[in-house]
């Protein structure tokens, strides 16, 4: 046993003390049920895992599911549900687990979420479901409600321990091919659905790992990796062809996988993978990385098993990670762990404005990495080598609210001060990946990059679907999946009621 077990037998301990406390369930009443103390996630020890690349969340056991499943008071108008992107009967799958039965209650979720293992690690829990649940109201502090995310992980995660989980029925053959573009959460969802439905799928992924920002952006530490690859392998003894290191628009485009290869029908969900960055003097010193580069060499190129993996990584001392979204804090925990002995964190507003998730920023602080809010990069200096030696930042002032409704940071005049440092992430957003659009003639964008669509999810090409970041932005895996599955059911009812492609030779 290390602090972190013993830490999770302890909470263990205390869920079951006050369940026997409480007595027959199935009589508590809504005020006692209100009163229940939200459960606490058991994680790793803070100075235990920053030496780790494991999980920091540890998962409830099964008396803390159940205690925290009392808690919830089955509003009738589920106003949890209606917070959820995809709409989970959250009231009637939390029943389920009170009642003990975690089997239905992961059948419930699965009515509507193709990847609730995932969905509860990384889920914005606390802007969506759980920002409606009453018990959160009722404690004035959303960070009580009900802890939604939890129980979902609690039971996928059972399912798949006890090798519960089935293999989707897939319908007889209907002779019609869907190419699906990418490997992310959207193309994952629709690729599941087109294929039950007895479509011949294959996923064309442009890396040599599928699971797109699941595999390569979220750390290790956050979702691990075989969880992703799990999912992964039911697609494929559901008979989806995976082809990987294939590039659409490059490997061959996309009209041709329409017109010459005899697929009936395309789904575009290539994500938002294009970094941005700050167009301040110093960005094309040696130590500059995009965050998207330095988490993809680290989880998916796996930089962090030195002596074992091909990747070399950067040994830096002291990193200043620019932004204060989930990415950001992803880069910054992630050079933790890769052995910066301190790791900045630059941010131009308030932690009160931070994108990022409660949860992710509390457990950056545990770890050590230092904030520098209301704090504006200028510009990144180098020594004579052209390495990064330091940052210079400005302070800032919150102004008038900007287009998004935050407060604008405005820079003080004659406030520079220079941060020591030796690397810079850059971790300030992403934009939709171009190349499709820009290979394909007649694929309509918005101003941003975008792929429109219709409400089908249907392109400007008849027949090519689109969905996730490669419509909506930089959005988040739930959405993602959500638009996968949306698309599916266009794509299915297009496919039935139309000929098939005279290419596919059916
Ligand atoms: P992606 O996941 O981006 O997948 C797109 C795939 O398409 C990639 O595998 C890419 O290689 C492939 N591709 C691109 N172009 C081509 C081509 N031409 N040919 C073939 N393949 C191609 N969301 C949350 O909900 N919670 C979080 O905690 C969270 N953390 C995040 C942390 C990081 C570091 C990042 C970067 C994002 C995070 N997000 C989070 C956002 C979330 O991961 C994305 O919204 C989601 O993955 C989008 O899914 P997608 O399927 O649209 O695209
Ligand atoms: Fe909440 Fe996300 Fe689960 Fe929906 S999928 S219930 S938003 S955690
Ligand atoms: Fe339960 Fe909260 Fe949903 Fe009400 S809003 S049903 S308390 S999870």
């Amino acid at each position: 046993m290390n602090a972190s077990t013993d830490h999770r037998a302890e909470l263990d301990r205390i869920a079951g003390a006050e369940l026997a406390a409480l007595g027959d369930a199935s009589s508590l009443n809504a005020p006692r049920r209100a009163k229940i103390a939200q459960r606490p996630m058991p994680s790793q020890d803070a100075g235990e895992r920053i030496r780790n690349m494991d999980e920091v969340a540890l998962g409830y056991t099964e008396n803390m599911a159940r205690l925290e499943s009392l808690r919830c008071l089955q509003c009738p108008n589920k106003p949890c549900t209606e917070g959820c992107p995809v709409s989970i009967d959250i009231p009637r799958f939390v029943k389920a687990i009170s009642e003990g039965d975690d089997q239905r209650a992961v059948s419930v979720i699965k009515e509507a979420s193709l990847l609730p293992s995932i969905c509860g690690r990384v889920c914005p829990q606390e802007r969506q479901c759980m920002k409606n649940c009453t018990v959160g109201k009722l404690h004035k502090d959303v960070g009580q409600a009900v802890a939604i995310g939890r129980l979902e992980r609690y039971v996928a995660d059972l399912e798949r321990e006890r090798g519960e989980i089935s293999i989707p029925d897939v319908a007889p053959p209907t002779g019609r091919r869907v190419a699906v573009v990418g490997s992310g959460p959207a193309s994952l969802a629709f690729a599941a659905d087109v294929r039950r439905a007895g479509h011949a799928v294959t996923i064309f992924e442009a890396l040599h790992k599928c699971g797109g920002v699941l595999s390569y952006g979220i750390p290790e530490f956050r979702l691990p990796k075989a969880i992703v690859a799990r999912e992964i392998e039911n697609l494929r003894a559901m008979g989806v062809e995976i082809r990987t290191n294939f590039v659409v628009g490059r490997s061959r485009p996309l009209a041709k996988l329409l017109e010459e290869d005899g697929f009936d029908a395309v789904f575009v969900g290539s994500g938002a993978g294009l970094p941005k960055f700050m167009g301040i003097p110093g960005e094309n010193l040696v130590g500059v990385f995009s965050a998207n580069e330095y988490l993809t060499r680290s989880n998916l190129m796996k930089a962090f098993d030195e002596g074992r993996a091909a990747t070399p990584f950067y040994h830096a001392r002291r990193v200043a990670v620019l932004g204060g979204g989930n990415v950001a804090m992803d880069a910054a925990r992630t050079a933790l762990r890769l052995g910066a002995e301190k790791v900045m964190l630059v941010y131009r507003r308030t932690e009160e404005e931070m994108p990022a998730r409660a949860e992710e920023v509390e457990h950056a602080k545990e770890e050590g990495v230092e904030f520098h809010v209301l704090s504006n990069p200028a510009r990144i200096l180098g020594d004579e080598n052209d390495v990064v030696r330091g940052l210079e930042i400005v302070r800032c002032e919150l102004g008038e609210p900007d287009a998004t409704g935050r407060r604008s940071p405005v820079p003080v005049p004659g406030s520079e001060t220079t941060l020591d440092a030796d690397c810079v992430v850059v971790a300030i957003g992403n934009t939709p990946n171009p190349l499709v659009p820009k290979t394909t003639s007649g694929l309509a964008v918005d101003a941003k990059g975008r792929i429109v669509v219709d409400a089908n999810h249907e392109t400007s090409i008849r027949n090519v679907f689109a969905g996730g970041d490669i419509v909506l932005g930089a959005a988040t895996v739930i959405k993602a999946m959500g638009e996968g599955r949306a698309a599916a059911r266009a794509c299915n009812a297009r496919l039935q009621s139309s000929s098939p492609n005279p290419e596919s030779g059916t």
